[in-house]
């Protein structure tokens, strides 16, 4: 999330006429999708049913598509809140209002919009914005603006119509014979809907990069399959029990698409066994990336995706990254390496991992390790040192002891 502006609830209406609560679901580059459009617009819509249906235990609001937008219908003011901020970090939501549906009627408009305004409290300056979709309506926006904008001002002394960055925005927009109307609003994570992108594999750790790097991926549309190294049986499991956590804390933003885990430990003792010390944490991750290759290619995922940033570490050097990205012949993805730490931080406190990656772990990667690690590495070298290795049956052996973790039973509604 970026931006939240205030989340106070609409009234209660004094009106008795039909009017709904709802949330009307803004998206932006979904609507860019010429041809495809409808394909992402319901893609969006399972998307955010199905995270509400796991968040709203029974009573699940329902998403309705209309023109250009999607409605969430819900039943109170109260829950119209939940329902946006539910839906304000779904991948392809650019923006949530909460309000209310009503009948293309100005002799409920304008009193409902009082009232809506009035919730506003205190504020000393409005304007009304209105939008028709299309001409079933037959006065136009300015008009409209004009009539409910005068309506509103004889009712509210002390306040004055500014167009410029008034207080309040009472937003008006006429669609498919109903109105809605709202004055309140929530930024959405934008992006768009997971499942439109293709499918990758994430290499997930308990540190603080690649769940932010996961996060990413899946913020623009991308099915995630997150795999984590265990150090197990060398080391603890703790790193795993995080990564659970991880994966749960996604399920917000569309959630992996499931996640693999590998004990990884006895690898380690092997490579620990065959390689000049300075060069196991290069030889961890050509293993770890081998192992994610031929986990997508069982899984049909065309990319791989890691949390490295240029220089960050040892490990991430120029040549380092050269020396270990060069097992792979699938695309490396790489969506922070020009990010700072503290910008790192920063994203992974608002998407909700950072507390979870801050706990003291197990990191594998830290086993048998050597007190001076390369930090260039040379590629022929690399290379041919791997070549001695049994690579091929350790990556039979590792797919097949390849453990998966349920998510969606991770995210039951708490
Ligand atoms: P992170 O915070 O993501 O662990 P880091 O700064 O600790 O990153 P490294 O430990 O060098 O950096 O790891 C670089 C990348 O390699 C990670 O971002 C991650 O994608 C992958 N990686 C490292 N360790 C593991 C692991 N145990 N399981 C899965 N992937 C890992
Ligand atoms: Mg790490």
């Amino acid at each position: 999330m970026t931006t939240r502006n205030s989340t106070k609830k609409s009234p209660d209406l004094p009106i008795t006429s039909d009017y709904s609560h709802v949330v009307l679901v803004h998206y932006h580059e979904v609507g860019l999708k010429g041809r495809n459009r409808s394909y992402f617009e319901k893609l969006l819509q399972k998307n955010i049913s199905q995270r509400l249906a796991s968040v709203f235990n029974g009573r699940t609001p329902r998403v309705q598509r209309v023109s250009g937008r999607l409605l969430i219908l819900v039943e109170s003011s109260q829950t119209a809140v939940r329902a946006a901020l539910v839906a304000a970090d779904i991948p392809g939501v650019v923006r949530v209002s909460m309000g209310l549906r009503l009948a293309q009627d100005l002799d409920i408009i304008c009193p409902a919009a009082l009232s809506l305004m009035d919730d506003c409290e205190p504020f000393f300056s409005f304007k009304v914005n209105s939008r028709r979709s299309n001409t079933d309506f037959p006065i136009d926006s300015m008009q409209l603006n004009r009539l409910v904008g005068g309506w509103l001002d004889e009712r509210l002394p002390g306040k004055k119509v500014q167009m410029q960055s008034p207080d309040v925005t009472l937003h008006l927009e006429m669609v498919e014979g109903v109105s809605f109307i709202y004055t309140q609003s929530l930024a959405g994570i934008g992006g768009l809907p997971v499942g439109s992108a293709g499918k990758v594999v994430a290499l997930l750790s308990a540190g603080i990069d690649s769940p932010v790097a996961a996060w990413r991926l899946l913020r623009r549309g991308a099915s995630v399959i997150g795999l984590h190294f265990s150090g197990r049986p060398e080391s603890t499991d703790t790193s795993e029990y995080l990564v659970r956590q991880i994966a749960e804390q996604l399920e917000a933003y569309g959630g992996l698409d499931s996640l693999a885990i590998v004990a990884f430990g006895s690898y380690q003792r092997l490579i620990a066994q065959s390689v000049a010390p300075s060069l196991r944490v290069v030889f961890y991750r050509r293993l770890m990336l081998a192992v994610a290759e031929a986990l997508a290619r069982r899984e049909g995922a065309k990319a791989l995706v890691t949390g490295e940033s240029l220089g960050q570490v040892a490990s991430q050097t120029l040549d380092n990254i050269l020396a270990t990205g060069a097992v792979a012949t699938l695309p490396v993805l790489r969506p922070l390496i020009a990010l700072d730490k503290l910008e790192i931080i920063t994203q992974a406190e608002r998407i909700g991992t950072f507390a979870i990656s801050s706990q003291t772990h197990d990191d594998c990667c830290t086993l048998f390790m050597p007190r001076n690690p390369e930090t260039h590495a040379k590629l022929q070298v690399v290379e041919k040192a791997w070549q001695q290795l049994p690579i091929d049956e350790w990556l039979t052996a590792i797919m097949a002891d390849m453990e998966f973790v349920a998510l969606r039973s991770l995210a039951e509604p708490k």
